[in-house]
């Protein structure tokens, strides 16, 4: 299954999984979600009219493979033939590793701005260490975006898991093998979360917003599925991995710095941030932004302690990802200082 996929927007798309099933030519899916979201997985299934055979709702963040061979094990035994995805990226994940080691045909649901459900990459942990894969066989078949259920994402993670998805657009603007086509795709993310997210954060149940924040998260989605990611997921995975922080709270807080570092090469190719976002330096431009919406500055509020900053440097030069400008000592570990405190981006 994956290669191509059927996206939909729109209020109540998510009572019409159940004809995207038919489509598939699937009668038994497996629901899946994490525990927080087991009522609205309950809800999902509950208008799956008999085209249900179980709900598993144990997803976990990084897709843990002990999660993934007990989901198996369930799917297995309950005999699914496809699997319905509902929740963020910890919940795609698991979707995207059952499809992987059985072919089965994904739907999934999203209710955050991550964009996993738009690539054709996997992220998986076991014994405390994340591998990636990009294998189109992962890709989901169905994505069925419904503001509705954003509308109870809350405030502090829709303004952290927007600035997630942003991310992979701002990467994307220099990305090695970036096109028109994936720039322009980047930009039209951009511009949806420039025009959408203070609307949705003033008031989070403005469903045309919501709307919009989710075709931006599925653009910014879409282009990390094609372009290679540079310095800003590096950092990213480094402290998620080796630190354990929050995913979208980490992005979110290293974003402006990260771009702010590589405008130093590339500043021409980041003029798209600083046209829709203001100012004349693309890594402020960005940092404004995230003030304005009240995210968090400092990656010292997630808990990192400030005598880590050294070795988070070491990993993150160990196996560096392609950078468009020279990743030096110095240079990451006064980056990391200055997300770490929450001063503006400099250097
Ligand atoms: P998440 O899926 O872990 O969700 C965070 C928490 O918010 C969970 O408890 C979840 O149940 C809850 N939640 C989600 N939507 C909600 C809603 N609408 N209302 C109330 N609660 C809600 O977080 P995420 O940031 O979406 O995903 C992070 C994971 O996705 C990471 O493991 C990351 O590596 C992965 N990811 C993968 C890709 C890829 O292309 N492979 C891309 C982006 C992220």
């Amino acid at each position: 299954m994956g290669e191509t996929q059927t996206v939909r927007f729109g209020r109540g798309i998510r009572h019409r999984v159940q004809d995207f099933l038919t489509e598939l030519g699937c009668e038994r899916a497996l629901v899946l979600s994490t525990p927080q979201q087991s009522n609205t997985a309950l809800d999902l299934a509950a208008s799956l009219n008999g085209h249900v055979t179980g709900i598993y709702a144990k997803a976990a963040m990084h897709t843990p493979v002990a999660v993934t061979e007990d989901a198996l094990a369930h799917a297995r035994e309950v005999q699914a033939d496809c699997y319905v995805a509902i929740g963020g990226g910890s919940t795609t994940g698991l979707g995207k590793a059952l499809a992987l080691r059985t072919g089965r045909p994904q739907i999934v649901v999203p209710t955050t701005y991550a964009g996993s459900e738009a690539t054709p990459i996997l992220g998986q942990t076991e014994g405390g260490v994340k591998t990636t894969l990009t294998d189109p066989a992962v890709l989901p078949d169905v994505i069925l975006y419904d503001p509705e259920l954003v509308v109870s994402l809350p405030p502090g993670l829709t303004i952290t898991s927007a600035l997630n998805a942003m991310a992979h657009a701002a990467e994307a603007l220099y990305a090695k093998d970036r096109t028109s086509e994936t720039t322009d795709l980047a930009i039209d993310g951009l511009r949806a979360f420039r025009d959408a997210l203070p609307g949705v954060v003033a008031d989070p149940t403005d469903l045309d917003a919501r709307e919009e924040t989710q075709r931006g998260a599925y653009a910014c989605g879409a282009v990390l599925g094609r372009v290679g990611m540079a310095l800003h997921h590096k950092l990213c995975h480094t402290l998620g991995g080796s630190f354990d922080l929050p995913h979208a709270e980490t992005h979110a807080i290293v974003l402006p710095h990260a771009i702010h570092f590589n405008a130093g090469a590339v500043l021409d190719l980041l003029a798209p941030i600083t046209d829709l976002f203001g100012g004349s330096a693309p890594g402020s431009s960005l940092w404004e932004f995230s003030k304005s919406l009240g995210a968090p500055l400092t990656l010292k509020e997630l808990g990192l302690k400030e005598t880590y900053l050294d070795k988070a440097t070491e990993i993150a030069l160990s196996k560096p990802y392609w950078n468009p400008r020279e990743l030096t000592a110095d240079g990451i570990r006064a980056l990391l200082q200055n997300a770490w405190q929450g001063s503006a981006p400099a250097g």
